[in-house]
């Protein structure tokens, strides 16, 4: 066999899927892609097959997890865009929570019963506090939260009736790009707030702006926490670790316990690219809250993760160096 056992990475051909992928073929496992790839990527499939499907349909998850005698799931198929999810939520309860279920009964039916689900931040709303523990979970202020909190509740449920046992990562903002620039985010159209920055420097976004001033913020713009792709990947090792040794499992934040403001992240993007970012200002967002920045000790103490390479420049560099291949500038 020559690896440690067989990963089923659902999402594994987008964004952080990819990375996560990446980080289970360097951690000694195959990386199975299982994605229906109507936003994922073929070209990120780089450590392990390509199974096109979709999570719904729960016979297709069974017999890939026969298949290759899967050994735990990593969960990254979603529908992600706030403001999308305000305009269209029934995608977002579609794809995310009743995708969810399809993929769930699936791994009961080949008894695979362990899996690191990508949650959110966004399960914490408006917080009002920062930063915010694990506990300050539930009201959500968006139906892409709600989405993921629903999951979450599910998995909660499905531990203690079935012995199912799930991670969930609660991701703060993820971004930056694998060191070689081969897989990065890759979106259409692009929502996020670093991505459109770089795209609007190379020319491929016109009408890149700060969305919202008027936040009660230090500077007036939102706050955010921001971590770089690769320790997410090395956190869903650690999850994924625990739940071999047959650890439950629970709830963690990712992020670095640091707050940035999105005013911050363009001044650090023009210092770090010598490019001047077109800038105009427009309304908040809808469902934008104002601050989230995680409390980062419990994945310290329970999962052992801390993030390493979160700096700005480490991020923004990464990022840059993607974007720059991905989307050659236009004059
Ligand atoms: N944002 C912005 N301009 C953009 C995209 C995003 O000002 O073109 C802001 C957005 O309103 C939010 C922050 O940047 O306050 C981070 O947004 P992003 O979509 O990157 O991530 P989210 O926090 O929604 O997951």
């Amino acid at each position: 066999m020559g690896h440690k056992g067989a990963i089923l990475i659902a999402g594994g051909a987008g964004y952080i899927g990819a990375h996560c992928s990446k980080a289970v073929a360097e951690a000694g496992f195959l990386p199975v892609c299982y994605d229906d790839l109507t936003t994922g990527h073929r070209s990120f499939v780089q450590w392990g097959p390509l199974v096109v499907g979709d999570i719904a349909d729960s016979i297709k998850v069974a017999t890939v997890i026969r298949q290759y005698d899967v050994q735990a799931v990593m969960h990254l198929a979603a529908s992600s865009a706030v403001g999308e999810s305000v305009a269209d939520p029934q995608k977002y309860y579609l794809n995310n929570v009743a995708g969810t279920l399809g993929l769930l009964q699936g791994m009961r039916a080949a008894g695979c019963n362990r899996l690191v689900f990508s949650s959110t931040g966004a399960v914490y709303g408006n917080a009002g506090r920062e930063p915010i523990p694990e506990s300050a979970a539930g009201p959500t202020v968006n139906p892409y939260g709600r989405s993921k909190y629903m999951i979450e509740q599910i998995l909660a449920d499905y531990r203690a009736a079935y012995g199912f046992s799930s991670i969930c990562l609660r991701y703060f903002n993820a971004c930056g790009a694998d060191a070689s620039a081969v897989i990065g985010e890759l979106r259409n159209p692009e929502t996020h707030l670093i991505p459109r920055a770089l795209m609007a420097i190379l020319g491929h976004v016109a009408d890149f702006a700060i969305f919202g001033t008027d936040y009660d913020t230090p500077d007036g713009t939102a706050v955010r926490d921001y971590i770089h792709v690769d320790d997410l990947g090395a956190a869903h090792i650690a999850a994924v670790e625990l739940l071999l040794q047959g650890n439950p499992g629970g709830a963690f934040n990712l992020g670095t316990g640091t707050g940035c403001s999105v005013r911050e992240i363009v001044d650090a993007i023009r210092s770090e690219t010598g490019e001047s970012v077109p800038l105009v200002y427009r309304e908040r967002r809808a469902g934008d809250p104002a601050i989230l920045v995680a409390d980062p000790s419990q994945a310290e103490r329970q999962l052992g993760f801390k993030a390493r390479r979160s700096d700005l420049g480490t991020i923004i560099r990464s990022a840059w160096a993607w974007h720059q291949k991905a989307h050659p500038r236009i004059a």
